[in-house]
């Protein structure tokens, strides 16, 4: 199945927006590098995981749910992991304390993503149950002399002045590297930029056994192995942070295409931006660390938890190429967006579609900023009382993954009339001029969590609705 929306995406690797044309429709393929599951996912982490998200929802709607193929890995061996583990649980053999600490992340991870309202990636490969697939390409590479045993460290290093364009994707060339760099001077290596594709483990460290010893994967070829394996040695979509780009990806194409004779190993490379939290790089030393998990359960961020799906749009509502100040504003904006959204859509009965309008700004380089505004045109519909648009906006909220109705407060205990009661008092206040006593009620309403806000009817007269604030 062809398909009928044009999908445009920016190419990191020729650096413009150009059409998707996927090698097979029938089966579309993307790949993108999930965490190191040494810690809890932070808030930097959620946002590869959400916009690339939204990328497979647009995908399945453009090629059929059952035609695209999204692998997400973990990784779980890294000298990362072992650091944790030892420090975590000093008494337990490594092994063991790594099992616990791989474990325990993983699936907070999953947790966190399906609260953020992610879809499940159809495969999420773990590195250690791919060893022998990688240990398939270092041979492929050590054969065809695009890599080599370093005497005497255990070491197998790719061979970067093998491969002719190297450096093609992060736009650095060897020269550049070689002065520009921070690498010391290794002996062992034929050339600063060479790097890791498989290293000595001590007794105690995780290992496998392999034709150059027992040892691990370097990290780049985990994603190398992986991929091809649930997406073949050339496949549609690669994504991931702008970190990533240089030397993960970097060498990620470099292993792919050699090992395999390939002039590609993805078509399309995406990157997602930077995120900064109020104004600031997000490091555990300015105390603006925050993980998923403590946005979600704690109140340590404003003062107060946050849905899941108000952290979602709130990582939506900035491009997703552009840097992200994730701050207490954003998320109160984002939340205030999506009960107004929320409010238009609850009275729907679940037989709507996706508005197309909406579908094709997102085709745009998942234009999320040109979707919304199509999204606030369905919602003044639906709030006029166009039941059509009450269905579309739902389903569309829906597509986007997000509830018609979670923020919408549950009344409870408040008793509704006394309140409609006095917002009526209010609005004749307004009418008589009579400013301080609409103040007044206002304030007094505000007191008992009670927001009201005003806006206008048809007819140009006041009106006022009114919500509890948490
Ligand atoms: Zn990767």
């Amino acid at each position: 199945m062809a398909s009928e929306l044009t999908i445009k995406l920016h190419n990191t690797l020729t650096r413009t927006k150009e059409v998707f044309a996927p090698l097979d429709a029938k089966n579309v393929r993307m790949y993108v590098c999930g965490p190191t599951v040494y810690d809890f996912a932070h808030i930097g982490n959620a946002r590869p995981a959400i916009v690339f998200d939204v990328l497979f929802r647009l995908l399945r709607h453009a090629y059929g749910a059952d035609h695209v193929t999204y692998a997400r890995n973990l990784t779980d061996v890294d000298d990362k992991i072992n650091a944790r583990a030892a420090r975590d649980f000093p008494g337990l053999p490594l092994n063991e304390a790594i099992r616990r600490v791989t474990e325990k992340t993983a699936a907070q991870y999953q947790k966190d993503t399906i609260a953020l309202g992610c879809l499940e990636p159809n495969v999420q490969p773990r590195a250690t149950d791919h060893i022998e697939g990688m240990q398939t390409l270092i041979t492929k590479l050590i054969a065809s002399q695009h890599a080599y045993e370093a005497a005497g460290v255990g070491e197998v290093l790719f061979d970067v002045g093998s491969m002719p364009d190297y450096g093609k994707l992060s736009g650095r060339d060897l020269d550049n590297n070689l002065a520009g760099a921070r690498v010391e001077v290794d002996a062992h290596k034929k050339n600063p930029a060479d790097f890791v594709l498989w290293k000595a483990s001590t007794p105690e460290e995780p290992g496998w056994d392999s034709p150059w010893g027992r040892g691990r994967p370097g990290w780049h070829i985990e994603c190398s192995a992986m991929s091809e394996r649930y997406l073949g040695q050339v496949f549609d979509i690669h994504g991931g942070g702008l970190d990533l780009i240089f030397p993960h990806h970097e060498n990620e194409i470099a292993q792919s295409r050699c090992a395999h004779g390939t002039h590609a190993m993805a078509n399309v490379w995406m990157h997602n931006g930077f995120l900064q939290v109020e104004g600031q790089k997000m490091s555990k030393s300015l105390g603006n660390f925050y993980s998923i998990h403590q946005l979600l359960e704690t109140e340590d961020f404003g003062g107060r938890q946050w849905p899941g799906e108000v952290l979602r749009l709130g990582l939506l509502m900035t491009h997703y190429r552009e840097p992200i100040d994730f701050t207490v504003k954003r998320l109160e904006e984002a939340e205030t967006k999506l009960r107004d959204w929320q409010r238009a859509a609850s009275a729907a009965k679940g037989t709507g579609t996706p508005d197309a309008s909406v579908i094709e700004a997102l085709s745009d380089d998942l234009s999320f900023h040109r979707a919304s505004v199509a999204i606030d045109v369905i919602a003044r519909k639906a709030n006029r009382g166009v039941e059509t648009a009450v269905e579309c906006l739902a389903a569309t909220l829906d597509f986007f993954g997000f509830s018609k109705d979670s923020l919408l407060a549950d009344t409870g205990d408040v008793d509704a009339a006394r309140i409609d009661a006095l917002v009526n008092e209010r609005l004749e206040a307004f009418k008589a001029k009579d400013f301080a006593k609409a103040d007044a009620i206002r304030a007094a309403l505000l007191t008992e969590g009670i927001q009201l806000m005003d806006g206008k009817n048809e007819a140009g007269e006041r009106v006022t609705k009114w919500e509890i604030k948490r």
